[in-house]
């Protein structure tokens, strides 16, 4: 995708807000306890090289990421610390991971087994972290024997080094813990089974360690905390405030590029979704689908000037019209998401809006929308 830097249409991202999370998120640990800050998926959506430049000089001591690509991004813009892959990369790039210092994930016993193989033969040693499968259904040890098997498989195996065990938690958002305690429990029974000993066991994400201060996590997994953001859509979920203060760091805004006056009977859009029944003011925004503003935001309200106008009509894949309430000028400032909590466009309400959380529309806005840092 070609950023669109010849159209008038950005994401911007308040680092100063980001720094100022994560220096919260810092005051909160326990004592001893380190943070990981989550940036993958390009940081949710924010950018990951700039977060993790601020998170690194906040005082991260490493990083997570979901695939290898995203680890050799960071190695390459300098960031020396550690870094995790949480997802499951192939063996054959265990290799590739070691000499850049990068750990992996292992999912079972099996991969363990395909990557020595590949480790063998360039005489590497990787750095791993136990994927345990406490109950989220998704990667890692859930089987007792296998897990064993693993520990013996890796007492004195020079081409691994076990940096750490992990979980992720379901439900750390809930307000009904049961699930939560369940996942706990099989965590630390696995944890009893261990014969290798790991620098670092961790199971809290931003939800874990912010509403579950009992766990006794290594070092914490934060990830939606670094952009501001509730890690609970739940109402029922504990209070975050009186927690933590997060502040959103991500924007998004536009300009008006077209407006006219339609009348009485003419369409807007594909499928003309909205017909006018007197004359009415439209203006166009250059943002469509292919950025990652999906369709379904036809009728919500973003910012225009100082008005809050529906958008009107299918939004297209490049472009989306909204009804203004008087004339307005071509290139008059378009908020389409906000990061200001309390506007009726911010990114929860947007999330609501579109039947989704904050963490997928936030990911969703793509590299065809530069991203503007201040
Ligand atoms: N750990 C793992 C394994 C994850 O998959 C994620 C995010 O999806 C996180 C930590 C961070 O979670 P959050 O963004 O809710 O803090």
């Amino acid at each position: 995708m070609v950023p669109g830097y010849h159209r008038p249409a950005v994401v911007k991202v308040n680092l100063g807000a980001i720094r100022r999370n994560l220096e919260n998120e810092m005051k909160h640990l326990d004592p001893g306890q380190k943070m990981f800050a989550v940036v993958k998926a390009n940081a949710y959506g924010h950018g990951a090289v700039e977060v993790a430049k601020v998170a690194e000089k906040v005082g991260a001591a490493g990083f997570c990421v979901a695939i290898l690509d995203e680890a050799l991004q960071l190695r390459r813009a300098d960031i020396v610390k550690p870094i995790l892959v949480l997802g499951v990369v192939s063996p054959e790039y265990a290799p590739v991971a070691a000499v850049n210092n990068i750990s992996l994930t292992v999912p079972n016993l099996e991969w363990l087994k395909d990557a020595e193989k590949y480790l063998v033969k360039e005489n590497l040693q990787l750095k791993i972290h136990l994927g345990i499968d406490s109950g989220m259904g998704r990667i890692g040890f859930n089987e007792d024997d296998e897990f064993i098997a693993a520990n013996k498989f890796l007492e004195n195996n020079e081409h691994f080094f076990v940096e750490g065990m992990f979980a992720h938690f379901a439900s750390a958002d809930s307000a009904d813990e049961t699930y939560f305690e369940h996942q706990r429990d099989k965590f630390n029974h696995m944890k009893s089974l261990l014969t290798v000993k790991p620098k670092w066991i961790h199971v809290d994400n931003t939800a874990a360690s912010i509403f579950h201060s009992g766990i006794k996590s290594d070092l914490v997994r934060f990830g939606i905390g670094i952009y501001g953001l509730n890690p609970s859509s739940n109402p029922a979920s504990p209070d975050l405030d009186s927690q933590i203060k997060l502040e959103p760091a991500l924007s998004f805004e536009s300009e008006l590029t077209h407006v006219k006056t339609i009348h009485q009977g003419d369409g807007v859009g594909y499928g003309s979704t909205f017909v006018a029944d007197e004359d009415t003011i439209i203006g166009t925004v250059p943002v469509g689908y292919a950025d990652g503003f999906i369709r379904k935001f036809q009728g919500f309200k973003v910012k225009v000037g100082d008005d809050y106008c529906p958008i009107v009509g299918r939004i297209c894949m490049d472009q989306f019209m909204v009804k203004l309430p008087k004339k307005m000028s071509v290139g008059t400032k378009v908020v389409i998401i906000s990061n200001n909590p309390d506007d009726p466009n911010n990114i929860k309400a947007a999330a609501d809006y579109v039947d989704t959380i904050h963490y997928e529309v936030a990911c969703l806005l793509n590299d065809r929308l530069p991203r503007v840092y201040y």
